[in-house]
């Protein structure tokens, strides 16, 4: 072990939105924070890039300002069936777009100028012992803390090491996001269903087109590669043909990832916080998995502030009552964002689903209301 390293008062491992949001959150009020990330930044992720502004009053907290960084204000909401056939709605509360690539590696710059340490590397192990984290990483030794936020995203090795149960099962999702330039509207988020998926689609800071969809192994392994799954399943739904054919690829090759797994998860494993995707996944199309990230540093952020600050407020009631919070924010959406994903996984179910809301367009912006949440408060 290196002796010589300082105890930190919060390792944070993994610095996706989730680890950046709790570093300069306990950063700015003077808390020793490390931050171990295992890539370089600016880098491209899986992800639609449509934020909730629910977010909002909290990146201003924090002083990350995304629309000076270009994010694009999006209004409206589309929907289409696997046959194509649309509906449209305001979006209750609103949000924006912008990409993982801009978005991380400013707030990653924001996180050091706050007083945050970011390390570049790969925790391979966490273990507590006498009231103290070690934190062992691939090639940089072993760093100490009073408290660790678990923010490693959807699923890692690490995941086996702390013998969750998700791990042991195979998911049999997998996604695809590409970048685009044409036409497209910078105030919607369109959600286009196929059969087997789902393609979101929006625009960021850029003026490029996200595209990103998610299906399952099943539909994708009888075709031979992205495109002929493209041309043959994407395009039944015309909204797809043409988003694909009428627009440009930025990126050489679309970026994929597999073993996207929904199940649930805990939001404290080894004394560990758990913030962001490493607590739980909510589908993609309820489209705020970011924002649940930052929700969540958010929540544990300020229990560990309390925890340095309160000499009563000891690690057992701040496990507790991070597990409540976390519970009380999140289980409904969860479940909610679980019925929506089965409906629009049915083809029958969801063009019905689809004939049912064009007869009762109030109900789109009220079932978007249910898997979303307020305004994030903040002190
Ligand atoms: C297909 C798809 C589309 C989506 N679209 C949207 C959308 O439009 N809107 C939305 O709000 N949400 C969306 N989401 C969800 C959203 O991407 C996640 O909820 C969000 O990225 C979670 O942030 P995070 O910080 O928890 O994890 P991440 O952003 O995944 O960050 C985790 C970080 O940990 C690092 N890491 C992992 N293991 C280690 C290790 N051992 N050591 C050190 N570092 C490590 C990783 O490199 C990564 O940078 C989508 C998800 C998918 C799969």
């Amino acid at each position: 072990m290196n002796t010589t390293t300082p105890i930190f008062d919060v390792i944070i491992v993994g610095g996706g939105l989730a680890g950046l949001s709790s570093a300069i959150h306990l950063s700015t009020k003077a808390l020793h924070v490390l931050v171990i990330e295992k890539n370089s930044y600016p880098r491209h992720k899986v992800c639609g890039e449509y934020i909730s502004n629910e977010v909002l009053p909290y990146l201003n907290y924090l002083g990350v300002d995304v629309f000076q960084l270009g994010a694009k204000h999006i209004n409206e909401f589309q929907l289409s069936s696997t046959t194509g056939k649309l509906l449209s709605t305001r979006l209750p509360l609103g949000g924006f777009g912008i990409s993982r690539y801009c978005l991380d590696a400013a707030m990653a710059n924001h996180a050091i100028e706050s007083g945050a340490n970011l390390l570049e590397g790969v925790v391979e192990n966490i273990t507590y012992e006498n009231d103290l984290f070690s934190v062992k990483t691939k090639d940089q030794g072993v760093f100490q803390a009073k408290i660790v936020i678990g923010a490693y995203g959807k699923r890692a090795q690490l995941d086996r090491q702390l013998q969750r149960k998700f791990i042991a099962s195979k998911s049999p999702y997998l996604a695809v996001k590409t970048h685009v330039e044409g036409d497209f509207s910078e105030n919607v988020v369109a959600l286009h269903n196929f059969r087997g998926g789902y393609c979101g689609a929006s625009k960021v800071e850029n003026d490029h087109i996200n595209l990103c969809y998610i299906t399952n192994f099943r539909a994708f392994k009888k075709h031979k590669n992205i495109q002929e799954f493209q041309e043959h399943v994407l395009y039944k739904n015309h909204h797809l043909e043409t988003l694909f054919n009428n627009t440009n690829p930025v990126f050489e090759q679309p970026l994929t990832i597999s073993q996207i797994s929904f199940e649930a998860k805990k939001p404290i494993e080894n004394h560990i916080l758990m913030c962001g995707d490493t607590a739980a996944l909510i589908h993609p199309l309820c489209g705020n998995g970011m924002s649940m990230a930052m929700r969540s540093a958010q929540i544990a952020s300020e229990l560990i502030l309390k925890y340095y600050r309160d000499k009563d407020f000891t690690r057992n009631k701040l496990e507790t009552q991070y597990t409540k919070a976390w519970t009380a924010n999140f289980k409904s959406r969860l479940k909610t964002g679980q019925l929506i994903a089965r409906v629009f996984n049915a083809p029958k179910a969801s063009e019905a689903a689809l004939k049912g809301l064009k007869w009762f367009p109030s109900l789109l912006p009220y079932i978007i209301k249910q898997t979303h949440g307020e305004l994030m408060q903040v002190p």
